[in-house]
């Protein structure tokens, strides 16, 4: 089989009110690359574990990169259905390598909304050409969670920081050229109000990268350790102001939690429709697997479920350009949706006997792929919490 298997789409039941032609132009560009740049070379990724550096740069060229930023900022200025885009169609190649939305619509977001004018020159425009690959680095080995204890210090001295302490399960980590690092700048009672945001260039002195880590799924998609021994960072490099970061972290959590529940809805059509197309070939007591009553049942239970899915995700998105999505509603999306992928991947691979198993088959490399979508983000668990203590 080729290494890229895109399955024809299960007709929605309800049908989809988002996008207008300039969405559908702007999506035709995206779905022409991850077909013939991402999506063929998957296998490449994976051995590699990480894209090539050049792609970035070929994103960015396509208007791929950063489509949300002001244009000043060599944005295009558009709303943010056109991030949804770049993620629903990654996920129409069953692609887990590319990192591009944690750099358009999470790294670029901070520089946007926190950075001084003279960052924002700075970074904007060279993340907007793919000049600049930019990570954001919170979980440290000891803690992910509960990110108010963490390690990494960033000193003053001077007209400097020194950082010392490192991050793990950093995506782009490896190919990043910039870095949004959490760092602790205080020692007071209450942990939040030690917090802050820096920008730090790789190529700093007593910066380094580990090796791609070994992960159990999205293999082709760069994410390592990084580490600081004594990183001297000019104070200029401080997003926002010192002792914020906490609070900037929370302004767009929201928008973050709703990414991973776009992302796991197509990836939720997406094993749904390549299972529906291997069970209609696929033959059993001289039948397609999809004559028996089971398969029926099962794929009815799980168009529908995937149905109910997209349509609770396009409202919030509907909320989003409204600038209205609550937190709580974002990550009732990202706990959910996230569940429902694991669930509905595993009875498709059910539904595909042995080839479910193996790896040339989209279905397999689903399951090992989604499964991060419930610890990344903040973990299921932490939506629950938060969640609850809203009611
Ligand atoms: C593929 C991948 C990519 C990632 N990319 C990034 C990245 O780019 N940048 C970055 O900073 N991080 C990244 N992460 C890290 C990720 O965000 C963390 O792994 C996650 O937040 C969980 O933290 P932890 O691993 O320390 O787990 P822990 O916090 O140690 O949690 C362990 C378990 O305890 C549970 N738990 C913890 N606290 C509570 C509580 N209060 N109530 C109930 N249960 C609780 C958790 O839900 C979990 O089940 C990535 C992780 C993966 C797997």
């Amino acid at each position: 089989m080729s290494d890229l298997q895109i399955p024809k789409p299960v007709a929605p039941m309800v049908p989809r009110t988002l996008f207008n032609e300039d969405h559908e132009a702007f999506r035709a560009t995206v779905r022409r690359f991850f077909e013939t740049e991402i999506g063929p070379y998957h296998k490449k990724w994976e051995t590699q574990q990480h894209l090539d550096r050049e792609l970035w740069n070929k994103a960015g060229e396509l208007g791929m990169l950063c489509p949300t930023m002001p244009e000043e900022y060599g944005g295009s200025g558009v709303d943010r259905l056109y991030s949804m885009i770049m993620m629903e169609e990654q996920a129409r190649v069953g692609d887990s390598a590319s990192g591009f939305s944690l750099h358009s619509d999470i790294v670029a977001n901070y520089i946007l909304n926190f950075g001084t004018e003279e960052q924002k020159q700075k970074w904007l425009p060279k993340m907007a050409t793919g000049e600049v690959v930019g990570a954001i680095a919170m979980t440290e080995p000891g803690t992910g969670s509960d990110l108010q204890s963490i390690k990494t210090t960033a000193k003053p001295d001077g007209d400097d920081y020194v950082l010392n302490g490192s991050k793990i399960f950093i995506t782009n980590g490896y190919l990043c050229d910039m870095v949004v690092v959490v760092v602790k700048t205080g020692d007071g009672e209450k942990g939040s109000e030690n917090v802050s945001l820096l920008i730090v260039e790789a190529d700093r002195e007593g910066f380094t990268k580990g090796k791609p880590l070994e992960k159990v799924g999205m293999k082709g998609q760069d994410t390592c350790e990084l580490f600081f021994n004594d990183v001297r960072v000019p104070k200029d490099n401080l997003l926002g102001q010192e002792g914020m970061g906490f609070i900037m972290l929370m302004k767009e959590l929201a928008w973050e939690r709703m990414m991973i529940a776009i992302i796991c809805a197509a990836g939720a059509e997406f094993a749904l429709a390549t299972t529906v197309e291997y069970v209609k070939e696929r033959k059993a007591f001289g039948k397609p697997i999809m004559a028996f009553q089971n398969t029926r049942f099962k794929l009815a239970e799980l168009r529908s479920q995937v149905q109910i899915a997209r349509v609770y995700v396009d409202r919030c998105m509907e909320l989003v350009l409204e600038n209205k999505l609550g937190p709580e509603a974002a990550c009732a999306a990202k706990y959910w949706v996230s569940d429902l992928i694991s669930e509905v991947v595993d009875e498709c691979v059910q539904l595909h006997g042995g080839y479910g198993y193996m790896m040339e088959y989209p279905i397999a490399r689903a399951y090992i792929d989604t499964r991060a979508n419930r610890i990344y983000g903040g973990t299921n668990e932490i939506m629950k919490e938060l969640i609850s203590r809203s009611i």
